[in-house]
């Protein structure tokens, strides 16, 4: 499967902007379906399983947020939420409940189809190979997250984590390309009862970066999401 036949569902209530949409990825070769409200999007989404849904949260019927939180119940479909809303509780929300990312209108072009390529990435390795259960390994410039070994190198030195610094890489990385809000960060490292408080993660991460980044000010493999997440860097 290449990206080429690949199709994406863009639910946009907005006509000038699904219409740029539509004539993007329509030049990109994607297959492209359209609607603007929810309540459509619920259906094509059972009956013509695109492969990514680009989604507005502010639709007429259904609020985005509800749009994902349904369709959560029952697949894994790749969603980009596509939106105007700015505050960084919307954001981690909507990651929170299942988005794989947010762009915050206005995008361009290339950050668009970036986003796509990413999410449909993300689908196939999931489903097909892994390539981190493949390799043992991920890899990003100079810096090798070695899961066999539970280390982290950075230009073949071991830069010693400790324990709880490992998984928060090791999770990063399985996720490379995607923001990972700090919620589900919490989540995955430390128990469904874990605490709400980001501090833990923050002087964690104030420690990664000491270890791992040339210059932890200018960050070129972990980067900070304010007040959403973080997200590990690809390629
Ligand atoms: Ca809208």
């Amino acid at each position: 499967m290449n990206d080429a036949s690949c199709k994406v569902l863009i639910v946009e209530d907005d006509p000038g902007i699904s219409k740029f949409l539509r004539t993007t990825l329509n030049t990109n070769h994607y297959e492209v379906l359209w609607t603007d409200t929810g309540v459509k999007a619920l259906e094509m989404i059972s009956s013509h399983c695109p492969d990514c849904i680009l989604l507005d949260l502010g639709l007429p019927d259904l609020d985005g947020t509800e749009v994902i939180r349904r369709v959560r119940s029952w697949t894994k479909t790749p969603i980009i939420v596509i939106s105007a809303r700015s505050m960084e509780e919307d954001k981690a929300y909507a990651l929170d409940l299942g988005a794989d990312d947010y762009l915050q209108k206005p995008f361009g072009t290339i950050e668009l189809l970036a986003r796509i390529r990413t999410a449909l990435r993300h689908t196939r390795t999931a489903l097909e190979d892994d390539s981190i259960a493949l390799n043992g390994s991920y890899q990003v410039g100079d810096l090798l997250i070695d899961y066999r070994k539970h280390r982290v190198y950075l230009a073949g030195n071991d830069v010693g984590l400790t324990p709880n610094e490992f998984r928060i890489v090791a999770l990063l990385g399985k996720h490379a390309g995607q923001v990972i809000t700090y919620q589900a960060m919490l989540r995955e490292l430390w128990g469904p009862y874990a605490s709400r408080d980001n501090k833990i993660l923050r002087v964690h991460m104030a420690n990664i970066r000491r270890k791992i980044e040339p210059n932890p000010d200018e960050p070129r493999y972990i980067f900070t999401e304010v007040g959403v997440g973080y997200r590990m860097s690809e390629e």
